[in-house]
């Protein structure tokens, strides 16, 4: 089984890695694909480039063989949509199980993305939630507690699983940088090093 965490990864941070690494050892995940964003169809534009939050990708997570970065997103033209992801997933690996992890705030717009269900027909949901967070409010007849059930079939159910859950988020770090302020301990060091080397979020 293979764990897919989208963003837009502007800049990464262990929000994002401790919560992917808790539901890859929950799971016993293979692998997880972290897929940046190229023009995401549910937000505003990133503040950096494709390629500057590349590389912070690259900072981040290569020394640990876990985590797998796939540009497939950036390599494509027109909005990321997650369900074309998923078809050129399946079509390299058609014998694998995808999982897709969603932050709570994420999975309550699921519905609104393009063609929820054919995305359902290719991948199960993991729903990372918040210790004692009201259960998902859609989707009832997939949703399951028990992480067995997902080795059991290839796709569509909606796994809520509780996760240690870290406040953190990128746009409090822009922030932190656009003042001037240090956003350290809230993101690995090799990442604040490049943001600080290539000048990237400058202050004033
Ligand atoms: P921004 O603040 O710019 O909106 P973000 O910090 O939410 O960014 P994204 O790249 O948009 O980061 O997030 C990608 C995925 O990671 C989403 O599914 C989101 O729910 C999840 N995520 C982001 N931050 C956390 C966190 N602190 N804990 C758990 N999941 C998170």
């Amino acid at each position: 089984m293979i764990g897919i965490l989208g963003g837009t990864f502007d800049p990464i941070h262990y929000g994002h890695l401790r919560t992917a690494l808790d539901v890859q050892q929950h799971l016993g995940l293979e692998q997880i694909r972290l897929i940046p964003l190229r023009d995401p169809p549910h937000r505003t534009q990133p503040t950096l480039s494709a390629a500057q939050r590349l590389a912070l990708l690259h900072a981040a997570v290569d020394d640990n063989p876990l985590f797998h970065i796939d540009t497939r997103e950036l390599e494509r033209s027109g909005k990321s949509y997650t369900l074309e992801t998923l078809q050129s997933l399946r079509r390299e690996l058609p014998e694998e199980t995808f999982c897709l992890l969603l932050g709570s705030d994420a999975f309550n717009g699921f519905h609104t993305w393009h063609r929820p269900e054919a995305i359902l027909g290719l991948a199960h949901l993991v729903v990372m939630q918040r210790p004692g967070e009201p259960e998902p409010a859609r989707y009832h007849e997939q949703l399951t507690h028990d992480p067995e059930a997902l080795k059991r079939q290839a796709a569509g159910l909606v796994l809520a699983l509780p996760v240690t859950q870290l406040e953190i988020s990128a746009t409090r770090i822009r922030e932190l940088l656009r003042h001037g302020q240090s956003p350290r301990y809230l993101l690995p060091d090799a990442v604040l090093e490049l943001i600080r080397r290539r000048r990237l979020y400058p202050s004033g």
